[in-house]
């Protein structure tokens, strides 16, 4: 997972937008309504399939984010091995 506010100081996670007190475990990033990246798993697709589809005119509510959470939890996407 590679969210673009994700960053390293020092080998140690850090969260450029302060998110978890700017020290993100990468399961609070697998949580994260900020992430913005590669998507984790389906529910990221649909979102974003939705925000093209609607051209951003639809913003997410709090069910979106459940939605996106739950389908991420269920079919999230696997990570390519380094
Ligand atoms: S997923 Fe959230 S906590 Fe993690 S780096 Fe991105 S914005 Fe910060």
């Amino acid at each position: 997972m590679s969210c673009i506010h994700l960053g390293k100081l020092a080998d140690e996670r850090i969260c450029t937008i302060n998110k978890f007190g700017g020290k993100p475990t990468e399961a609070n990033c697998m949580e994260c309504k900020d992430y913005d990246g590669p998507s984790r798993g389906v529910g990221d697709t649909v979102k974003n399939v939705i925000n093209k589809a609607t051209g951003g005119k639809i913003k997410p509510c709090g069910g979106c984010q459940k939605r996106r959470e739950a389908l991420n939890k269920m079919m999230g996407y696997k990570k390519k091995e380094e």
